[in-house]
């Protein structure tokens, strides 16, 4: 039994007025802990927040929810980040990141997405959002794809959706937070896709299930976006998706398609663990270490991927 639940139980276990104030007190204490994947420190979580299902139907109504990236026949690269926190009115490790991508548009793998997985903001203010995508728009081209997905921190603000929408969900080479992208070579191969999920709540929602299994190709490697972990990372830690059936159908849903890769943060600490065909892979905090995850996709030899730092 999780510890949540055993405050939960405690309280409702036993009868009288002290033990009905320990039942509120402990409900109180699990919904802040509940909440705290959240936004545990906002009365914003509680009051005027979107909510992820409201989130999720605005994703999924916007016109760029699918997109088909283009791209040269032959192996390339895809990078993923997680967590970047950016905090002020700049984003210097950003510019270290934009500026490696770039690097590799003469090698024989060049990249052509950035994946970020959630929380690219501290506490969503508008001057972070900024910082961000004053950054990322120098990453996005018709050449390299920026496929983000939204964080908790992202939410920090009751005016966190509408930023995301405003600075992130815009312009040709964004998407929204849900949804997916499919890479198509020159000869119409389709060779990736990657799909999107909010779970900036450490929840996804029977939409976004039912989404992601409908979504799920087998013409095509699929690499799963998403913020919080389907498993703990090697601390044991708290930070992964709540409900044991989102965690089983999301894996199911994997492991009945081709899709090898759930890629994660919220976290921190980098992370490798697999259950049958599917490695989840939580990559550090881009704040902390620079940490990123290359993945090569090759038509012939299929998906490879290697951890590594920006230099
Ligand atoms: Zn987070």
């Amino acid at each position: 039994m999780g510890w949540k639940a055993f405050v939960l139980r405690l309280g409702s276990a036993v009868n009288g007025k002290f033990s009905q104030l320990i039942f509120l007190l402990s409900l109180a204490y699990a919904v802040a802990v509940t909440q705290s994947c959240a936004d545990l420190f906002s009365l914003d979580s509680l009051f005027g927040k979107t909510s992820m299902e409201d989130r999720v139907s605005d994703s999924l109504s916007s016109a760029i929810v699918t997109r088909t990236i283009s791209h040269p026949t032959g192996a390339y690269r895809v990078v993923a980040v997680a967590d970047s926190h950016v905090a002020g009115s700049s984003w210097e490790s950003g510019e270290r990141l934009a500026a490696w991508i770039a690097s590799t548009a003469s090698s024989s793998t060049p990249v052509r997405a950035l994946l970020i997985a959630g929380d690219l903001t501290n506490s969503a203010t508008e001057e972070q959002y900024a910082a961000v995508k004053s950054v990322l728009d120098t990453v996005a081209s018709s050449a390299v794809a920026v496929l983000p997905v939204i964080g908790n921190h992202d939410l920090y603000t009751a005016a966190g959706w509408t930023l995301w929408k405003q600075y992130v969900a815009t312009g040709s080479s964004w998407y929204p937070s849900v949804g997916y992208a499919s890479f198509v070579d020159s000869s119409a191969t389709e060779t990736l896709r990657v799909q999107l999920m909010d779970s900036a709540d450490c929840a996804v929602g029977s939409t976004q299930l039912s989404y992601l299994k409908g979504s799920l190709t087998a013409s095509a490697p699929n690499i799963v976006l998403s913020h919080a972990p389907l498993f703990p990372g090697y601390d044991n830690s708290i930070w992964y998706l709540e409900s044991d059936y989102e965690r089983l159908s999301i894996l199911q849903s994997m492991l009945g398609g081709d899709a090898p890769l759930y890629i994660t943060g919220h976290d921190h600490t980098t992370s490798v663990i697999s259950s049958g065909t599917v490695t989840q892979v939580i990559v550090g905090g881009y704040c902390d270490n620079r940490a990123m995850l290359v993945i090569t996709v090759d038509p012939t030899a299929g998906l490879s991927w290697a951890l590594s730092t920006v230099p």
